[in-house]
């Protein structure tokens, strides 16, 4: 039977610790909480790496976080050779916040990416250094150095990033508010998280599971790093942080 854990990260991404009670260990190994502040590998996102301290104050190492059965289930995988809570175990948890922090940033990087290019989505990946968005377009028909000042007058402008639930109705009447070509939000669950950018989301708003930044001033200088040839159809954007390194 798959659990359903609570995402604590999906109200507020901000959380760097919480406290929280193992409710299963699965026969890998992973652990299993009531609820995390650790977000599970999703959506182009990957998920969230840190350390449960027991209360003998020793720690369990956790490498990386999944999704198991269903999205609900939230597995933290521990490092080789930790030791391994008892059900029932209460413990207190850590993201590596640097880390989130930097994925949170880049993920936010990319949804200012499909506003600047308002195109069909068929691929996404963030990372901590180099994230990528993937667009069903022939021919970009800009240039690297325009998409980057598109972006950094969205970032200068410090827009307000927030979520926002709504119904499957409401996107049934929206079909506009999906931008990827091949993935659908999960229908049937009866809400729909929408995160959106600029007050009352008039910059952009789409249906995404992730932790974002809460302005896109907090996102900080990027550039587009590289504009690639993806077969002939597709285009794929680099983004990394920093200036544009002069060439
Ligand atoms: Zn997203």
């Amino acid at each position: 039977m798959a659990q359903k854990t609570e995402a604590l990260f999906r109200a507020d991404a901000y959380l760097r610790t919480a406290e929280a009670q193992v409710v299963a260990i699965n026969d890998r190994g992973g652990i299993l909480l009531d609820r995390t502040i650790f977000y599970a590998t999703s959506g182009g996102q990957p998920g969230d790496t840190g350390v449960f301290e027991r209360a003998d104050g020793s720690r369990i190492m956790i490498a990386a976080t999944i999704t198991g059965e269903t999205k609900d289930e939230i597995i933290h995988v521990p490092a080789p050779e930790q030791a391994l809570p008892a059900v029932g175990e209460k413990l207190n948890l850590a993201i590596d916040w640097q880390r989130r922090h930097l994925l949170m940033r880049m993920h936010s990087a990319c949804h200012l990416l499909t506003v600047v290019c308002p195109f069909p989505i068929t691929g996404a990946s963030v990372a901590e250094d180099d994230s990528r968005v993937d667009f069903d377009i022939p021919d970009a028909g800009f240039t690297k150095e325009e998409v980057t000042a598109r972006l950094m007058e969205l970032v200068r402008a410090d827009h307000p990033i927030f979520t926002r639930l709504i119904t499957d109705e409401e996107l049934a009447a929206n079909p506009g508010l999906v931008k990827s070509k091949n993935v659908r939000p999960p229908l049937g669950t009866g809400k729909i998280r929408l995160v959106c950018i600029g007050e009352n989301a008039w910059i952009d708003s789409q249906p995404c599971g992730g932790t974002h930044v809460k302005s896109t001033g907090e996102v900080g200088e990027i550039h587009i790093g590289k504009i690639e040839k993806k077969g002939r159809e597709n285009r794929r954007f680099r983004i990394r942080f920093g200036p544009m390194p002069a060439n």
